[in-house]
């Protein structure tokens, strides 16, 4: 095959990278914008998720896990058609599930196929074709499987009657099998001596349908909401963490696939779910997060984007602020002008900074209830003395949000300077289908998070305690004799090699940063006693057995 491509010319036989790379043998690489984790740094990503953990249960947060894709449409409505992330960033495909006719022939087998002596699926008639023809004592009858009653296809089997007749001169029974609740109204529309078979479906039979990756887990998390009727639990403190996707340009910070942790509070209004306490909660509990890390120098961005009156008013004065200037700006704030206005602050144009730098803020528009509630959290926050700046600028790049819109940046981080953002989403509920549920809630970058962090490898890799040299035949057996025996008490322990010289093994337990390295021998075994070097003071001792792991424990 290789020889073949390359003799006729790879470049004008194949077109895709893909098809290429197969016919050279190359290498196959991550998709663009995805990257291996690998050790050590997988050590600092537990170590974050470890301290996360921790946080998330002194404050009562329980984790939730939603599946890593979803129907297409609930992003669509959940974080809004206008977004960056829902016009431009998706990951989106069409899955082509069974297939309606697939799901009901399954049905039909199942459910009628029984009472019949023999069936044929999709039999040509003619220049026409029938579901399934089924026979008893011979005699066929012709079965057409429908989702709907219509007289379509009454007029379709009387037309296959004639023509089965025709070739072979006998008359077939009609049949028409369909969904119960369609029954009834084909018992109308058909004529006598057409038997009407009732097919029960399954209640989530796999249909096509558009599915994304998710982007965000908002969405995701309050379609479990609304799915699972969790407002009669009262308020939910939720988190989780996960891959996200977005089809991003990657660069330092931003990927492709890139991991979130999320947090979401969410319950009726009667729950204090709308309470600015909570968002005073959820950035306090950030501000410890951040701290117990080990990220310092944070900024805590803070603004209120109102409700959906406030932001009815404030689209219309922007619209009007805009009108004059908006054809000096790029292509996409030139739509989203007439679109969604708001979402000019979106806007990363350098050009543009100076127009929207003029435009009007959110917080001359703010009602009474909005303006309170935004006192409230600034009254919180400073009770607890979390910090924080005001950003009237700051809209957030979805549209669910509502009141406290808010980022955490960090000096470290360059251009992708966000680590987490977040804010209340009191409509999202509703937009999706629920009942009313105000909410609130984050999610952390967790891949800017881990590059931010000052903490050294040396502080959260724990490093082998012991390292096992089994020094001749036989020996892999003891080796891992004292090695369970060692790891019962905690202990990280890892091994050689019964093949391996005692030389190879120093090295190896060097490489790997043990405190210790053990000698398993024939010698050792003979007197249940092995010797015990501490790599880096050449301190050596012969311990007992019984005595190792107190020994290895001590320093
Ligand atoms: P957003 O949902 O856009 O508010 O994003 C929340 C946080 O996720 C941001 O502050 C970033 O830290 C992180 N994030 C968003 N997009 C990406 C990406 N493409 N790659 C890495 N991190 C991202």
């Amino acid at each position: 095959m290789h020889e073949k491509f390359c003799a006729q010319g790879i470049g004008e036989r194949l077109t895709t990278n893909s098809e290429r790379r197969t016919a050279n043998n190359e290498m196959i690489k991550s998709p663009r914008g995805t990257r291996d984790l690998l050790p050590p740094d997988t050590a600092f990503w537990n170590f974050v998720e470890a301290t996360v953990r921790e946080v998330f249960r002194a404050y009562n947060f329980h984790e939730i896990r939603t599946p890593i894709f979803e129907s297409t449409e609930l992003f669509a409505r959940g974080v809004g058609e206008e977004t960056d992330i829902v016009s431009k960033e998706m990951f989106t495909w069409f899955d082509r599930g069974e297939g309606p006719e697939a799901v009901l022939g399954k049905a039909w087998a199942a459910q009628h196929a029984r009472k019949y002596e023999r069936i044929e699926a999709d039999v040509r008639i003619g220049r026409l074709e029938v579901d399934f023809v089924a026979y008893l004592n011979n005699q066929p009858t012709l079965v057409e499987l429908k989702f709907r009653a219509d007289a379509g296809v009454l007029l379709r089997l009387q037309e296959l009657q004639d023509e089965w007749q025709q070739r072979w001169g006998v008359r077939p029974n009609l049949a028409v099998a369909l969904p119960i609740p369609e029954v009834n109204l084909m018992q109308e529309l058909a004529p006598g001596g057409i038997e009407i078979q009732r097919l029960a479906l399954p209640e989530d039979y796999d249909l096509p349908q558009s599915l994304t990756l998710r982007p965000e887990n908002t969405a995701g998390i309050v379609r479990a909401y609304i799915e699972h009727k969790l407002w009669e639990r009262g308020l939910n403190k939720f988190f989780s963490i996960g891959p996200m996707f977005r089809r991003e340009r990657p660069q330092k910070g931003r990927y492709r696939q890139f991991y979130q942790i999320d947090a979401e509070v969410i319950g009726p209004a009667s729950s204090g779910s709308q309470s600015p306490a909570r968002d005073a909660e959820i950035l306090e509990l950030l501000a410890t997060l951040l701290d117990r890390v080990g990220i310092t120098n944070w900024t805590l961005e803070l603004n209120s984007v109102g409700c959906p009156a406030d932001r009815a008013k404030f689209n219309e004065a922007l619209r009007q602020a805009l009108a004059p200037v908006v054809d000096k700006m790029c292509a996409d704030c030139q739509r989203r002008a007439v679109t969604n206005p708001l979402r000019v602050f979106d806007c990363k144009v350098p050009e543009d900074q100076p127009i929207i730098d003029t435009l009007p803020t959110i917080s001359q528009f703010l009602d009474e209830a909005c303006r309170t509630h935004y006192e409230e959290v600034k009254n919180i926050l400073n009770a607890v003395q979390v910090p924080y700046v005001e950003n009237p600028r700051l809209v957030r790049g979805l549209d669910y949000y509502t009141r406290t819109a808010f980022e955490f940046t960090h000096g470290g981080l360059g251009a992708q300077n966000a680590i987490l953002g977040g804010g209340r989403y009191d409509g999202l509920s509703e937009a999706l289908g629920g009942p009313p549920a105000p909410g609130i809630g984050f999610a952390i970058g967790e891949d800017r998070l881990v590059l931010s962090l000052t903490a050294s490898a040396e502080s959260v890799i724990r490093k082998p305690d012991v390292y096992i040299a089994p020094l001749g035949a036989g020996m892999n057996r003891e080796a891992a004799r004292v090695a369970r025996e060692l790891r019962r008490h905690d202990l990280v322990v890892d091994l050689g090699d019964e093949s391996f010289r005692l030389k190879k093994s120093f090295e190896a337990a060097d490489k790997m940063g043990a405190r210790y390295i053990l000698i398993v021998g024939e010698n050792e075994v003979k007197v249940d006693a092995f010797a015990l070097k501490h790599l880096a003071s050449g301190e050596q001792v012969t311990v007992p057995r019984a005595q190792l792991a107190q020994r290895i424990l001590q320093k």
